[in-house]
């Protein structure tokens, strides 16, 4: 039998590279790396060679894994945490975009946040909520 086909029986019911393996696997090259340019350091080398050590074993063990409903669990589970973390960075980059054209107040009255567009001087600002009105240089 060839080398491959032996290997494709091999990984018949078991895991194989998921979104997490690959995730996984770029992380350790990662910290290989780094480990290149701080490894002189014997603190920081032990730490670096525990983690990766771990890391390589957990990412084999998943891969390996016979027992696919777990593993798709825990994927499905990064796949969750990745999606939100992508739109939490989404939201700060808007309000990052956003600061630049818009001055925020607060309003004195209910504390509810209004924003104006920067560059227009002293402003008299009516608040959405509670029609208080106030000046404001945006
Ligand atoms: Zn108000």
């Amino acid at each position: 039998m060839r080398l491959r086909d032996r290997f494709i029986r091999f990984m018949y019911g078991r895991n194989g590279v998921d979104q997490l393996g690959q995730a996984e696997s770029f992380v350790l090259l990662a910290l290989v790396i780094l480990g290149l340019f701080f490894g002189r350091v014997p603190v920081v080398r032990s730490i670096l060679y525990i983690v990766v050590l771990a890391g390589f074993i957990h990412m084999y063990f998943r891969m390996f894994s016979k027992n696919i409903a777990k593993r798709q669990k825990e994927n499905q589970w990064f796949c969750n945490w990745r999606y939100q973390f992508a739109i939490r960075r989404n939201k700060r980059r808007v309000r990052r975009e956003q600061r630049k054209i818009y001055s925020y107040f607060k309003c004195p009255m209910c504390k509810q946040k209004v924003r104006v567009p920067k560059g227009r001087g002293k402003v008299c600002i009516t608040c959405p909520k509670c029609r208080q009105e106030f000046v404001r240089k945006a």
